[in-house]
């Protein structure tokens, strides 16, 4: 009780010498706010600091309120699409392309040449008509948006057909049978988890039947007793009943991931291709662009969807919008070596071994035993499960502490640098680590070690 009662109030403490240069450098409010919480702690732990210690602790909460939480990590995971990560790392021209129309007004709704207003997705859908031979184009806040907006808009109150074995689970809560709820559609599923032939389709169309709704098993594959429908049968089918295909295509790629000896992730192109009425896709998995969602097929169901309410909710902002534009454009010239994330899948399992080899060295004049290592990366992000891409990594055994120890001392590293464990080592996967923070990894691991 007398602890407390020896408590200052904050109005005292805010005249002491200390806070006035506290608020000459952060400013009144942020001061005061820090005061009473340290003086909220003291209370709660019945304990009074040292005017010295207090001081102490008010700076220490300022410092930790003003210090960005978002902020760069080093990624040497392996996995390219790591979505606690911030899925794919933008080009340099998309980052600028931001910059630049962050701190100015822009064209985003505003056609200079006729002074008219405009619409913030078409500023990409030429480029998308193009690149995708999709009738129409527009973009969303990202992949979930598009599908909830697609059937809202063009469902509500009706039914939707889906195969059982498509039933599927995104990260973060994203299960389509919610999603169908939630847009008011009523699902209806056909076949077993496993198998899904055209007539279950057939069976189930009713005169409320609206869509059939294929979605892309992203994160999962089924082995073994499987069947599935291709896209051009169930196109002939929702043509006969003047019915919609719908596509959940989730990532979504515009490259052959076959090309760098991956398992084929489904094409935008070639599922409008197969007769897609719509399709959603995400922008920031294999597209390697900024969070977004993309609908595209149709111009009628593009114009339905976009002028439904719930368009506005999920409407994409200007520097998204900025940056998918740039992202995009390198697509055009075919600058693909500055998409980060295909530089990524497609690097040589040479010039990952050099990589590795060159941090080894590195390290070694430092006096740091370690040695590169096969191992494998991953795409991630819900995308391609299973496939992986043999890569060459630094692998450290600490000699005190554990690899437990080691990876947490790397994390507090400034910028983090994050890895994975395997058999009581650390492995650091030069795959994801972008060329310009080789010397930051190196830092990062002497340091973790010292
Ligand atoms: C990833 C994914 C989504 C969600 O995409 P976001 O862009 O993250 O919203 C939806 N459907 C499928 C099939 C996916 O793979």
């Amino acid at each position: 009780m007398d602890a407390l009662r020896a408590l200052p109030s904050v109005h005292q403490l805010l005249e002491e010498e200390p806070a006035t240069t506290l608020i000459a450098a952060h400013g009144r409010p942020l001061v005061r706010f820090a005061v009473q919480r340290v003086l909220e702690d003291e209370r709660r732990q019945a304990s009074t600091d040292t005017s010295h210690d207090r001081w102490a602790r008010v700076e220490a909460t300022i410092q930790g309120l003003r210090r960005p939480r978002l902020r760069p990590v080093i990624n040497a995971t392996g996995v390219i699409l790591h979505t606690n990560l911030g899925r794919a790392p933008l080009a340099a021209a998309a980052a600028e392309a931001t910059a630049r129309i962050a701190g100015r007004y822009s064209t985003l709704e505003f056609d200079p040449q006729t002074g008219r207003r405009g619409r913030r997705h078409d500023l990409v859908a030429d480029t998308l008509r193009y690149l995708t031979g999709a009738q129409s184009a527009a973009v969303v806040n990202n992949c979930a948006a598009a599908v909830l907006l697609m059937l809202t808009a063009l469902a509500r109150g009706k039914e939707v057909i889906v195969a059982r074995g498509e039933l599927v689970e995104i990260g973060g809560g994203f299960r389509m049978p919610e999603v169908m709820r939630l847009s008011g559609a009523r699902m209806v599923e056909v076949g077993t988890t496993n198998r899904t032939r055209i007539e279950d389709y057939a069976s189930a169309i009713t005169p409320k039947t609206a869509a059939i709704m294929k979605v892309h098993a992203s994160n999962f594959q089924v082995v073994g007793f499987t069947e599935s429908v291709d896209l051009k049968p169930l196109a002939t089918v929702t043509r006969q009943h003047q019915l919609l295909l719908l596509h959940d295509l989730g990532s979504g790629a515009l490259l052959d991931t076959t090309a760098v000896g991956l398992a084929a992730e489904p094409r935008i192109q070639d599922s409008l291709l197969s007769g897609v009425d719509l399709l959603a896709s995400s922008a920031d998995k294999l597209l390697g662009g900024p969070q977004a969602g993309l609908l595209l097929g149709r111009s009628d169901l593009v114009e339905r969807v976009m002028k439904h309410p719930l368009a506005r909710a999920v409407r994409v902002d200007k520097l998204t919008t900025a940056a998918l534009a740039a992202t995009l454009d390198l697509y055009l010239t075919q600058s693909l070596a500055e998409v980060p994330i295909w530089g990524m899948l497609r690097a040589s399992t040479e010039s990952l071994r050099s990589r590795a080899q060159a941090w080894l060295r590195r390290l070694a004049e430092l006096g740091v035993v370690a040695e590169v290592t096969a191992a494998e990366s991953t795409v991630g992000g819900g995308s391609l499960p299973g496939e992986r891409l043999p890569t060459s990594v630094l692998a450290i055994t600490p000699r005190q502490g554990g690899a437990t120890e080691l990876l947490r001392r790397l994390r507090e590293h400034e910028p983090p640098v994050i890895g994975r464990i395997a058999d009581e080592r650390v492995l650091l996967d030069p795959r994801t680590v972008l060329p310009d923070e080789d010397d930051v990894v190196v830092d990062a691991v002497a340091g973790a070690l010292s």
